[in-house]
């Protein structure tokens, strides 16, 4: 088929979305994966993995220096994370607010945040909050050939092309 840069068939946005060890524990990622397959957005990557040190301390970086820092490092290695890559358009900007306010005290209902959580260190999930973010965070989690393209068949449905 026809295909251009800017359309929905074409080169679309990244966001990494992870589901952190409390969201495993609970036995949410399901309810979380079929939020995104709902909405209208497509997996490219998932996998499950055991988070590193060294991994965290790219991710979370510029957190370094913040008093809850050491907490959020034992939070994330506690247990598996389920780490995934979503495509469409605008997928940052509306991933952000399908995962809802970092303190789920502040997070609407409606929002993953805001539906299955009380305490900003035990927050669920994941979601890169710009897009260079979010491609930087991509590059970290997931080597190139563990992402996917492929033609989702409702794409020109869901989105103008
Ligand atoms: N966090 C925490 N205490 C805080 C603020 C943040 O434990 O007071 C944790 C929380 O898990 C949060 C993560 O650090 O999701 C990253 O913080 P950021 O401000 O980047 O929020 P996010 O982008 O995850 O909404």
């Amino acid at each position: 088929g026809h295909r251009s840069a800017s359309s929905c068939s074409g080169v679309q946005e990244r966001t990494l979305i992870a589901v952190k060890p409390d969201g495993v524990q609970r036995r949410l990622v399901g309810q979380i994966i079929q939020r995104f397959e709902q909405r209208g957005f497509k997996l490219v990557g998932l996998k499950m993995v055991q988070v590193s040190e060294d991994l965290l301390s790219q991710h979370y970086g510029q957190l370094r220096t913040k008093p809850f820092y050491p907490s959020l490092l034992h939070y994330m290695t506690s247990g598996p994370v389920v780490a995934m890559v979503w495509e469409g358009h605008n997928v940052v900007q509306t991933s952000r607010s399908m995962v809802g306010h970092t303190n789920p005290a502040e997070a609407r209902a409606g929002t993953v945040r805001g539906d299955f959580s009380i305490h900003v260190s035990r927050n669920v999930v994941h979601a890169s909050d710009s897009q260079e973010g979010a491609q930087r965070e991509i590059q970290l989690w997931f080597q190139g050939k563990e992402l996917l393209n492929w033609d989702c068949c409702d794409q020109s449905i869901t989105c103008e092309v």
